[in-house]
């Protein structure tokens, strides 16, 4: 089962209904991978999964 998280794209900067798509430990810290469901963009990213990054802007 997919699991979506409203966050914000570094790429679109905007926010985007992303997918979970991974996990990682950078730093010893665990990270989400997360990815931008725009076709155009697609981006992957890492961010932390305590930290809703909602846009404040
Ligand atoms: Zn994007």
């Amino acid at each position: 089962m997919p699991t979506f998280r409203a966050t914000l794209c570094p790429a679109c900067r905007c926010v985007r209904r992303t997918r979970l798509v991974g996990t990682a430990t950078i730093n010893g810290h665990l990270h989400e991978l997360v990815q931008c469901p725009d076709t155009a963009c697609e981006l992957v990213w890492a961010v932390r999964p305590t930290t809703p990054q909602l846009a404040a802007a």
